[in-house]
């Protein structure tokens, strides 16, 4: 299994700092998951910030959290990597 290029802390929510209970894939969705199972694009969530409350990663519809991870993953990959190469991986710019 592949780190997290976020964080280290794999103990607490990377969102609210409770315990975390779920590994998020930043970019999820068949081929998506793969890539950032692959890139380390992941990080540790309670599970109500991943999935059980109304504003969480998978059900807010205005999708806060998740664009959020998105962008910060992406500014975090690009400190290492080239822009060019982030659009090759993902295919879309959330910066
Ligand atoms: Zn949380
Ligand atoms: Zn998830």
């Amino acid at each position: 299994m592949s780190k997290s290029i976020l964080t280290d802390d794999y103990i607490h929510c990377f969102w609210c700092g409770r315990f975390a209970e779920a590994e998020h894939h930043i970019f999820f969705g068949t081929a998506l998951r793969k890539i950032s199972e692959k890139f380390g694009f992941k990080v540790p969530l309670c599970n109500r910030c991943h999935n059980l409350d109304k504003d969480s990663v998978h059900l807010d519809p205005k999708r806060v959290k998740d664009l959020e991870l998105k962008r910060a993953c992406q500014a975090k990959f690009e400190e290492t990597h080239s822009h060019e190469e982030f659009m090759n991986i993902i295919g879309r710019n959330y910066i």
